[in-house]
């Protein structure tokens, strides 16, 4: 195909667009040539518009300016607003770790933007045509992945970033096939040490990348879009195993479930749970929602309408992750929680120090002046239940007592 060159250009910055980025790989591709590729990815252009507010500061031709008196223009590519990629044909290995070293070090330096200086923050990342980039999807996955300005630099090479685009089939892959499977957590009383019931865990069952944490792959279906695919199946999961009435007969008294807040601030989203709940015949008293509350305090009112709903249905409400990053007082306040679940960090912080102490002794005095219970997570000891038994909280999970497991091993252990 003979195209013209005019629809190959960015014409605002004179380098080559998306579209040839494509056409020029795909030959590469198919020639099954040997060819570098570096990305240049510049994460921190969105606050400089913020910072600005104006898109007048022409990060991608400052940019583009630049990257022209490093290689030449025909060698740059432009497939998105914040990435350019280098196409190094005919360079050794030598000469490309030179010329990103060159890359990184001039945009760690200042830029004079419009009328003011700025540090453009970029990752330059060096990858190999195909060894590492075996198609052009591959090579738009690289360019289109966001990298968050926090990323440490082993979540910044290709080799994460392909593994990430691994993820992310494995998802979509998951979610069409229903993939997964729920484990149980069982939680007790400090009292007694009586069941007081079990947190559902989801886990994904895809052989091709092995085992990989909900930790890892939640938020990765948050991101595509397909979380509620998930939380519905285990929902669906706990509502079966609810309605079998084993779960009542070994005297648990509710099923935690965790629930995206992604998912939560969804229109209808109230109807379509207690549709679920309810096509189950299951008392709403039995199921406990888990919310980590990661949402930006301008949305706290829109999710307390929502958590009000599921209290008033009757569902019973937790804070998770009380104490890590994601806990804010705010929500405590917007939320009329039951249960406040207080992270693991903190547990094993109070055993290392006295300053840990102080936080988690006032973390817990705090909730039940607020007339919350309490449950810690991650107890793994009997000297940790020492502790957790003169502060005086209500509930405890952990590797202690049992790790989450299949619902027949689950069963197995709580009888025993
Ligand atoms: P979470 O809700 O805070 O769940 C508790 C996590 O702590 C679980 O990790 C559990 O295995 C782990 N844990 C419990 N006791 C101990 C302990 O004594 N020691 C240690 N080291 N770990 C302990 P898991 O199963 O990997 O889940 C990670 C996170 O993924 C969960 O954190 C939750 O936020 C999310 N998640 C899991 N299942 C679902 C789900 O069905 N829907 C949604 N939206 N999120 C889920
Ligand atoms: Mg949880």
């Amino acid at each position: 195909a003979v195209e013209s060159e005019d629809d190959r250009l960015d014409a605002d910055i004179n380098v080559y667009n998306r579209r040839a980025m494509q056409m020029d790989l795909h030959n590469i591709l198919t020639k099954h040539e040997t060819v570098p590729l570096i990305f240049v990815k510049v994460i921190n252009s969105h606050m400089i518009e913020r910072m600005t507010h104006s898109a007048n500061v022409d990060v991608s031709s400052a940019c583009a300016e630049y990257l022209k008196t490093v290689v030449l223009r025909y060698q740059i590519y432009h497939p998105n607003s914040t990435t350019f990629v280098l196409f190094c044909s005919n360079y050794n290995e030598e000469q490309v770790k030179e010329l990103s070293d060159k890359i990184s070090e001039r945009f760690n330096g200042i830029w004079a933007l419009g009328e003011t200086a700025y540090v453009l923050d970029a990752v330059v990342i060096n990858t190999m045509v195909p060894k590492d980039i075996q198609s052009v999807e591959d090579a738009f996955y690289v360019a289109d992945t966001v990298i968050q300005p926090e990323a440490n630099t082993d979540k910044t090479g290709i080799d994460w970033i392909m593994h990430c685009a691994d993820v992310e089939r494995a998802v979509r892959r998951s979610v069409y096939e229903k993939n997964f499977e729920v484990y149980y957590q069982p939680t007790y009383y400090l009292d007694g040490y009586r069941l007081h019931g079990a947190e559902a865990l989801v886990r994904m069952m895809d052989d091709s990348v092995g085992y990989i944490s909900p930790e890892e792959f939640i938020p990765v279906a948050e991101q595509l879009g397909l979380i509620e695919g998930i939380d519905d199946y285990v929902l669906r999961e706990v509502c079966a195993f609810l309605a079998s009435g084993v779960p009542k007969a070994r005297k648990m008294e509710c099923i935690n479930v965790n629930l995206s807040v992604i998912q939560c601030m969804r229109p209808g989203f109230f109807e379509h749970i207690v549709g679920i709940v309810d096509s189950y015949g299951v008392s709403h008293s039995l199921i406990n929602f888990e919310i980590t509350e990661s949402v930006g305090a301008e949305n706290y009112d829109r999710l307390a309408v929502v958590t009000r709903k599921l209290k008033d249905a009757g569902f019973s409400l937790s804070m998770d992750d009380f104490g890590t990053g994601y806990s804010n007082m705010e929500g405590i306040f917007a939320m009329n929680f039951d249960v406040i679940k207080i992270d693991k960090s903190l547990l094993w912080g109070a055993e290392k120090n006295p300053r840990g102490m102080t936080i988690l002794k006032s973390s817990v005095n705090m909730i039940r002046d607020l007339g919350c219970q309490v449950l810690v997570e991650g107890v793994e000891t009997a000297a940790q239940i020492e502790i957790l038994r003169d502060l005086g909280v209500d509930f405890l999970q952990g590797f202690y007592f049992s790790e989450p497991e299949p619902k027949e091993r689950f069963l197995e252990i709580i009888a025993s």
